[in-house]
């Protein structure tokens, strides 16, 4: 209940904002500053490569993740007006600081970027040497190996480019942290 009312709270705080005549009102990003720092290290990732981001509203929050369906989701990013990413806490409050940040860019890759998953990561070649996936917008998360090859998930978030260039380290994918979408 008390979940309920804060949403409503900052939905009605978005609505209000809108529908000033004649001005181009700025994308409002609201939600728990734990997550919303998340967004403000993801924009200035996308500047640094030359990539001016969506003006979307957009609610980022701590929320139920889990249900029948997606039992293991830990996040997903809700494709409604303005967007909303929706983060387990409880996961987020365990996981390393590389987790919570691919977590965070996945799920902004749906809801700012609009980018669909990619099982191009799970092909033969990746999975019988363990590595790590080839984009960040595979479906789990929980595997290792992004901060070292950081520069190339920014890359490929923002510009699109496709084919990881290398192996990087030999890393698992762990399997058990869906995410759903
Ligand atoms: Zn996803």
């Amino acid at each position: 209940m008390k979940l309920k009312t804060c949403c409503i709270f900052i939905l009605s705080m978005l609505s209000s904002s809108c529908g000033q005549a004649g001005e181009k009102s700025q994308p409002l990003i609201v939600g728990s500053d734990k997550l919303l720092k998340y967004y403000e290290k993801f924009k200035a990732d996308a500047f640094g490569i030359g990539r001016v981001l969506p003006e979307r509203d957009i609610l980022i929050m701590f929320g139920e993740t889990k249900t029948d369906a997606f039992p293991l989701r830990v996040g997903y990013c809700a494709f409604t007006e303005p967007r909303v990413v929706v983060i387990n806490e409880e996961w987020f409050n365990n996981a390393s600081e590389e987790n919570k940040e691919v977590l965070m860019y996945h799920e902004f890759g749906h809801c700012v970027l609009d980018l669909d998953h990619t099982t191009d990561c799970n092909d033969f070649f990746h999975i019988i040497t363990c590595n790590n996936p080839k984009s960040i917008m595979y479906p789990n998360v929980g595997w290792r190996g992004y901060f070292e090859n950081r520069q190339w998930y920014i890359q490929e978030l923002f510009s699109n480019k496709k084919y990881f260039p290398g192996l990087g380290n030999s890393n698992c994918i762990e399997r058990g942290h869906e995410h759903g979408r």
